[in-house]
């Protein structure tokens, strides 16, 4: 069952669904309903989280330890702007092949698309056609069952316990065309067990997709099986270690055969120019940078679930470089912590967790005065 199917719209009590923060707090009234619109998507609401301004924002798992040096150097030059009249590369050739270096494989095993988001809506498009299904594990990043939903996908789900166990055979019971994985997953945290991922892939008929948007805080990744495995396809971005969400840059690292038709359903020009050169300056000449950071984020993620210890909460493991924890009226609490400018992610009566919040890891006086501010919330909420 898909996450989307039943997002209520703004001011309406939600059902049992998980609830992405974003599509339910100060979303837009209902859209109106035309006979020039589809009829079906009369229940969707754009995505609008919480734009109220705050001193610390920990909601989004967007690095907080700095934005890669080179591609702030590119930005500042202007040497690009007679560029800027013309079209881009095509399918983004140059960061491709930074890309490819960067993680360890041929230039024909990478796609780029405008965040990672584009990777997966576009490989969907590619891998199934409408009335197909997709399979997830739940809960988990909703964009997901979104784009399912978008590309007239049908989708069902089945549980993630928080240590990252999962029932391989259950998820590939109604024989999906897609798999969707999220390991580390969001917004749990826990790296998804490795044996049972890999039955999944064996026994998969279709494409898994493996989304790996936090594989550098993990320190593990399966991008380098993926050329030879045509089952695989695993995504990547830019958007949470090297902390270019700015920018919108994913890529997907697959088998060259995928790759293509993940490009014919891309279409060109998805990565602007700017964000194309950027990007490649933080990818060839920025990864020990990241990796130093990213080491930092992974040591602070622990010192972030003392702290929760510390006040009598039970965060969940995590391999990311974000914390998940049990917080009984997440909703009022993370509003109220917003009072106190600091934004963290509440997720509503997430099926087999209940109420939680999701917080990015970040340097030491950040967090502190985070935790501060959920003491005082829990304390009033
Ligand atoms: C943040 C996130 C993304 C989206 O990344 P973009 O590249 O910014 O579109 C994808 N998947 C997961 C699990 C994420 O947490």
């Amino acid at each position: 069952m898909s996450e989307m199917k039943n997002a209520p719209a703004a001011g309406a009590e939600r059902g049992s669904e998980p609830l992405h923060e974003g599509f339910a707090v100060g979303a837009v009234a209902a859209p109106t309903r035309t006979s020039r619109t589809r009829p079906e998507w009369s229940d969707l609401v754009l995505y609008r989280p919480p734009q109220s301004p705050v001193t610390i924002n920990l909601s989004d798992n967007t690095s907080r330890f700095g934005v890669p040096p080179s591609a702030l150097a590119v930005l500042r030059e202007d040497a690009l702007a007679p560029e800027l009249a013309r079209y881009p590369d095509a399918y983004a050739a140059p960061l491709k092949a930074a890309l490819a270096a960067y993680v360890g494989v041929g230039v024909d095993a990478i796609a780029t698309g405008c965040g990672s988001d584009d990777i997966l809506d576009s490989s969907f498009r590619a891998f199934a056609r409408p009335g197909e299904r997709l399979a997830y594990l739940a809960p988990t990043f909703p964009m997901a069952a979104y784009f399912a939903r978008m590309n007239g996908i049908e989708s069902y789900s089945v549980p993630l316990a928080a240590d990252g166990t999962f029932d391989p055979d259950a998820l590939l019971a109604r024989d999906p065309q897609l798999v969707y994985l999220c390991s580390p997953n969001n917004p749990t945290g826990a790296a998804l067990d490795p044996g049972a991922i890999e039955r999944v892939i064996a026994r998969a008929r279709g494409v898994v997709v493996l989304d790996e948007a936090y594989a550098e805080f993990a320190g593990t990744s399966r991008a380098l099986e993926a050329p030879a495995r045509p089952g695989l396809l695993v995504a990547r971005t830019l958007s949470k270690a090297f902390a270019l969400a700015g920018l919108r840059v994913g890529y997907a690292i697959a088998a060259p055969e995928l790759i293509t038709q993940i490009e014919l359903s891309r279409g060109p020009f998805k990565v602007g120019a700017l964000a194309e050169r950027a990007a490649t300056a933080a990818v060839t000449h920025d990864v020990a940078w990241v990796r130093e950071k990213a080491a930092l984020a992974v040591a602070q993620r622990e010192r972030l679930a003392d702290g929760l210890r510390a006040l009598g909460l039970a965060p969940l493991p995590s391999a990311a470089n974000f914390v998940c924890v049990a917080v009984p009226g997440a909703m009022r609490v993370a509003a109220a912590m917003r009072e106190r400018s600091v934004a963290v992610r509440p997720f509503a009566a997430l099926p087999g967790y209940g109420d939680v919040l999701r917080i990015t890891a970040s340097p030491e006086d950040e967090q502190q005065r985070m935790l501060a501010a959920l003491k005082e919330a829990l304390a009033c909420a």
